[in-house]
């Protein structure tokens, strides 16, 4: 097991520089995720810890020990990406023993790690067929397999789930974290979708343009995030968000913080508006409240109200945000 660390790293692809002066310490044994969206670095943080990619200055730290001088093979790390490599000649024992082999494990080893590692990701009765037989899920875990198999101390995966259906999806979720469980290795994982990053991960790293927003559990992020691009980027829908008219200084609700009303209520925060568009989702409603000065999404668990009907929007005050001119949070008393 081991933990990751960037000091003071920057990485410019010719006079482009896409990670700044960039501090970060990934915990040993915990599961990850740096999200953000699409361009904002993410692979090239996976990259420099991979070794597949040196950093044009500061240090990358693997279990507390430089690693820039440290060949990729040497580095204790496995990666699995979204397009995953599995060849489809082999079958799936074939597969998963190649990086053995190529270790020159002996072959009893091999046999024993493939039977365990294959039990541990369900494909103990799918060892002797070829990839072509499988179906995609089962494919991913056949890759998971192989990096596994070599015991890293550390996960890199690269949006692997993203070539697969959204129910499978949600189903190989739920088993990446068993299997982080499992294993109790460091797990860093890259998505740029905010509801798979707050479902998996102990800690999200939050990323744009190259700078970290936040890091912090997913449930700190949701109820106190550091700045307007955290408040936006987590939530679906994302926090609504207006002027004040102060300064630059902006409010916030979460869409599924408004209460909606025929009549105003006795909610500190209210604003009349015509609701626009309304989306019936089955568990809950989400409409488009429009007001004199904005647009707002109200998440309701009833479906009481339809287009073009007045009502009255209203935002307990323990739920309203604050953001200053310069994008933070403020903090209230
Ligand atoms: P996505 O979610 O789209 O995969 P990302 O957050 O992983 O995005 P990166 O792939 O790390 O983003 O790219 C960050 C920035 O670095 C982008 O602006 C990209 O164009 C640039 N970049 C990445 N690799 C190279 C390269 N080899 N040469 C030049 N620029 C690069």
């Amino acid at each position: 097991m081991a933990s990751i660390e960037f000091v003071h790293v920057t990485k410019s692809f010719d006079k482009h520089v896409v990670i700044k002066d960039l501090n970060l310490k990934i915990e040993d044994g915990k599961f990850t995720v740096l999200v953000g969206p699409s361009g904002c670095g993410k692979t090239t943080l996976m990259r420099m810890i991979a070794g597949l990619d040196p950093q044009t200055s500061g240090s990358v730290l693997i279990g507390g020990k430089d690693v820039s001088r440290v060949a990729p093979g040497q580095r204790g790390v496995a990666m699995v990406f979204q397009n995953y490599a599995i060849y489809p000649t082999m079958s799936v024992r074939e597969n998963i023993e190649f990086g053995l082999k190529n270790n020159k494990v002996p072959k009893e080893e091999r046999t024993r790690l493939v039977e365990s590692i294959s039990a541990t990701v369900g494909l103990q009765d799918y060892l002797d067929r070829k990839p072509a037989t499988l179906s995609g899920g089962q494919r991913q875990r056949v890759a998971l397999a192989r990096a596994m198999v070599k015991k890293p101390s550390v996960f890199l995966m690269d949006e692997p789930l993203s070539n697969l259906d959204a129910k499978l999806r949600v189903q190989m979720r739920v088993e990446l974290i068993e299997m982080h469980k499992k294993l109790g290795t460091t797990f860093v994982y890259v998505t740029h979708d905010q509801v798979e990053a707050m479902s998996m991960a102990d800690t999200i790293v939050l990323m744009n343009q190259g700078q970290i927003q936040q890091e912090a559990p997913p449930e700190t992020i949701y109820h106190l995030p550091s700045n307007l691009f955290a408040a936006q980027f987590i939530g679906v829908p994302p926090m609504n968000v207006g002027d004040l008219g102060e300064d630059g200084v902006k409010f916030g609700f979460r869409p599924e913080n408004a209460v909606l009303s025929a009549e105003p209520g006795d909610n500190h925060f209210s604003v009349r508006g015509i609701i626009v568009t309304r989306e019936m989702l089955g568990s809950e409603t989400i409409y488009q409240v429009r007001s004199a000065r904005h647009s707002f999404m109200v998440k309701c668990t009833e479906d009481l109200f339809t287009v073009d009907q007045e009502v009255c929007l209203g935002v307990k005050p323990d739920k309203m945000f604050f953001f200053g001119a310069d994008g933070k949070r403020i903090e209230r008393d």
